[in-house]
């Protein structure tokens, strides 16, 4: 960004679904049966992931999905413009590391320099795993930030990252699992450019006095739309964990988003990472026209978000 350029905060939803995306390649749901059958109710989707910019060339991934290649090839804004070797994506921050927030580091494997932004924990998990290591390291450098440090991953865009109750990966899950655990392995992520803030939130087990304090002083929020009810999951037959034990609070029902963050409403609110179960996801359905009356939109590929 040229000096004088004013930073003006920009966000493009590259992935709006929650892991294994809309259709799931082994689901037969109601959703996912709509989806392979092109119903124009369902809009297809991949893995979550949220790129923002401060100048409109250069972008931070906010989690690097699993899909990420299919989304480069879908988002002019993604793909290299001028010469030879370039790519507009010059930062990637993982929120945690689960499969469909960090396995699209392995995508960007090709020589290519940017940064990896995360937690000292997530970090430290990454590295663990030889197999992001073909994701050179001298030219990839790894940054760890801490929780309520700003910072700023590109000019002009200023980032502070803070936790939010969550679990651990269920790669790495062992014995018995705290479902809501505050620390550095789930983080919610503040973005600012311009004096315009958005908060990103991809999963989140319940809201704290923290959160419902960054929500208030911002603009917009992408938060956990994993599922709609907390049995969801249960009821269609595709599982036996309930929304809150796979860390994830449910969009309605007593306790659940819809309740929670009813006192937002002077903020733009939007349901990202949205589970291939989740009946929002079909247009017209009565789920969605309750989220929609409640003051919020459903995120959906390409969507584009100027707070
Ligand atoms: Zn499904």
């Amino acid at each position: 960004m040229s000096p004088t350029d004013t930073p003006a905060l920009r966000s493009l939803v590259l992935g709006s679904g929650g892991g294994g995306g809309v259709p799931q390649w082994n689901c037969n749901c109601r959703v996912c049966r709509l989806a392979w059958d092109g119903d124009p109710r369902v809009k297809r989707r991949t893995q979550s992931s949220l790129a923002v910019s401060a100048d409109g060339e250069s972008w931070l991934l906010l989690n690097a999905s699993i899909d990420l290649r299919e989304q480069i090839l879908a988002r002019p804004a993604m793909q290299p413009k001028g010469q030879g070797r370039h790519s507009p994506i010059a930062a990637a921050l993982l929120t945690n590391t689960d499969v469909d927030h960090a396995a699209g580091l392995l995508a960007l494997r090709e020589r290519q320099p940017f940064t990896i932004w995360g937690t000292r924990a997530t970090l430290d998990t990454i590295g663990a795993n030889r197999i992001f290591d073909v994701v050179g390291r001298d030219i990839v450098p790894r940054r760890a930030v801490r929780l309520g440090e700003r910072f700023e991953p590109l000019p002009g865009l200023t980032l502070e990252l803070f936790a939010v109750p969550g679990k651990v990966p269920l790669w790495l899950e062992e014995g018995e699992v705290k479902t809501d655990e505050i620390g550095e392995g789930t983080v919610g992520v503040a973005v600012e450019a311009g004096g315009r803030r958005l908060v990103y939130a991809p999963g989140c087990a319940h809201v704290t006095d923290d959160l419902h304090a960054r929500i208030a002083g911002a603009h917009a929020l992408f938060f956990d739309g994993t599922l709609f009810t907390d049995d969801e999951m249960k009821r269609a037959g595709l599982g036996d964990k309930t929304s809150r034990r796979m860390g994830h609070q449910p969009v309605s029902g007593p306790g659940g988003t819809l309740e929670t963050l009813s006192g937002h409403a002077g903020v733009r609110r939007i349901l990202i990472h949205i589970n291939n179960s989740n009946p929002i996801l079909i247009e017209g359905s009565p789920e969605e026209q309750q989220v929609k009356a409640a003051g919020w939109e459903v995120a959906y590929d390409g969507m584009e978000v100027r707070p």
